[in-house]
Formats: C-alpha cells, structure tokens, sequence
C-alpha cells in the first residue's frame, strides 16, 4: 500500500477511537528501525504511523532538516508499496521556530500529518500558532495535532520541560475548538524519555475527563499520549479506554538498537579487534600480521539484519499492546 494522506489517516485514527484501540507512533531515524517498523505491522495486520522530528530529519540529511524530510519522505513512499498494511508518517514535536520548513512539507505533501508544538508558548500564543499551521495544512488533507499542557523530559535531544504541566480539560475543549486541530496530545504523567511506569503518577482520571469534556461539547477528537516508552502494559490497556488512539514510542527502540548491536559486538569481540599480543595496525588493515578480521561480521548489514529483527519483535508485542493487531482498513 503506498504511503497515504491524512484523509485516509483520518479514517484510521476515527475507527480506532469508536473501537477503543490506538497505535503506537513510532519514531525513527535510520533505515534498520523503518524496516523492522514496516515488517512488524505487516505480519500483525496493523497500520503504521511513523514519525520524523526536526532532529532526525536534520541527522538523515546531513545536517539540512529539509532535505532530510524529502529523502525519508519518498524512501518511505517507495518502501511502503511493498507491503499491504497502510503507512502514514507524522512530523513529531515541530515547533514555532520551524514554521518555514512546515509550509514546504505541506506545499510538497512530504507527511500525512503535523504535530505542531507550542506547548511551551502561553495559551493564546499556543491557540494562534497551531491555527495558523492548521489553515495552512487544511486543503492538502494533512492532519494537525496540537498539544496543551507540558510533558516533562527530554524530547529529540533537548530538555522541553522540567516539570510536567497537567492538562486541564476545560481549556482543552476551548483549545480545539479555536484551533481546529485533528488529534490532541494531552499530559496526564508520562514522561519523554527514560522512565519507568511505575514511578509514573498516570491521570487516567485527567485523560477520562478531557475525553468526556470533548464530547459533551461535541469536539471529539482523538488523543495522544507522549513519552509513553515506560509505561506498563496494563497502564496502556487502561488509558486506551479514554480516547487515547495515538502513542508515542521512540526510547524503547533506541534501547532496542543499542542493546542488539552491543551484544553482537561484545559476542564478536575478537573478530573485529586484534586479540592480545597483535599489534592493532588499524591504518595498514593488519597486512602485517597472520590475523585477519573476519568481514562476516564487521559488514554492518551483519548487526543490522539482527537489530531489525529485534525492533520487529519488539514491535509486535506493542501492537499488541495497542490492540491495533488484525485491524488494518486495507487488509483482510
Ligand atoms: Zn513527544
């Protein structure tokens, strides 16, 4: 199925919430994590929302953020047509500072939707920004999430906030309907980065109310929750109950990375580095001595094939968890 625009996204997200069950949006950077995403999604029959931030779109085009978007953009695009499952991609946490690079990704139509992040900004500035982008967005079918309350933690490299800031439900209610947006991401306790769901103060409370404002108003749009890399399984089943249809995972994966490529190194230790009493003569490739490394495993596609697979299963279980498994709109 070819990547696909926010009209078609929007129809994922509205099914999800009638049926109670959401998606794990999840971020990535680099090829290895795409495709264990992609494989994942496919064997569970669920669609993908992947996600890009300025940063790692900065990182994929070598330091240029616009060109980094367009590459991983078509990548995906073409990428996607292999498999049968729907595939979206949002920009994660682009901000005022970025409103330039935002009207090319909607002029070019390089995402199926936008998080517009002026959550640190005071409300009235927060409701001006995220409408502007939501006008702008509007006829090209991409979707706009806004965000209300502060999430505390590291967020793509930076420190958003030290503290969290509660949403507050009746604000939320006035802060869709002057803005327009599609989805809401709301902070009820998670926290971005590394955090263990058991510390966490989880307001499922907080998400039921904003939740039944929304409708009572008749402004229901689908929520989302950040930073929910920690959070435990029954925490996710129970905050599905409350019109969360979109969770946020990037950590996880990156620990997941991290962890395949140590453990393949450390196993394979001796045939990448000179064991003792070799000289390392890393600038004459060893041609002086009786060892050798062995290319089998310093060819990157050796840990690669492995961290994809690791991502996958990891993948599954949170599809799993998101009891978005078996629910694809485009495959039986
Ligand atoms: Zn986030």
């Amino acid at each position: 199925m070819p990547f696909l625009n926010g009209f078609e996204l929007d129809r994922i997200y509205k099914k999800a919430k009638r049926e109670g069950y959401g998606f794990m949006a999840s971020n990535f950077v680099e090829p290895n994590v795409l495709i264990g995403l992609l494989e994942a999604s496919d064997n569970k029959k669920s669609d993908l929302v992947l996600q890009l931030s300025t940063g790692a779109c900065k990182f994929a085009g070598g330091g240029d953020i616009i060109t980094g978007l367009r590459t991983m953009s078509k990548y995906i695009e073409i990428l996607a047509k292999k498999y049968d499952i729907g595939v979206f991609l949002n920009l994660d946490h682009w901000k005022k500072k970025d409103l330039e690079l935002i009207k090319i990704a909607v002029k070019e139509k390089l995402a199926s939707s936008i998080m517009i992040d002026a959550s640190l900004e005071a409300f009235d500035e927060n409701v001006r920004i995220t409408h502007e982008v939501v006008k702008m967005a509007r006829e090209k079918g991409i979707l706009i999430e806004g965000e209300l309350g502060k999430i505390k933690g590291v967020e793509d490299e930076e420190t958003a906030s030290d503290e969290a800031f509660y949403t507050d439900p009746g604000e939320s209610v006035e802060f869709v309907e002057k803005t327009g947006i599609d989805l809401l991401a709301i902070s009820i306790g998670t926290q971005h980065g590394v955090s263990k769901g058991r510390n966490i103060e989880l307001r499922t409370d907080l998400a039921q109310k904003i939740n039944d404002a929304l409708i009572d108003a008749n402004k229901e749009v689908p929520l989302v929750l950040h930073g929910s890399s920690g959070l435990l399984e029954n925490q996710i089943k129970e905050i599905l109950k409350y019109g969360i249809c979109k969770l946020n995972k990037d950590t996880r994966y990156q620990y997941e990375y991290a962890r395949t490529a140590l453990d393949f190194y450390i196993e394979h230790k001796y045939s990448i580095l000179p064991p003792e009493g070799v000289p390392d003569d890393r600038d004459g490739f060893f041609s002086e001595s009786e060892w050798s490394p062995s290319k089998a495993d310093f060819d990157p596609r050796s840990v690669s094939k492995l961290i994809r697979e690791q991502i996958k299963k990891t993948a599954e279980k949170l599809i799993a968890q998101a009891c978005s498994d078996g629910k694809s709109l485009y495959v039986q």
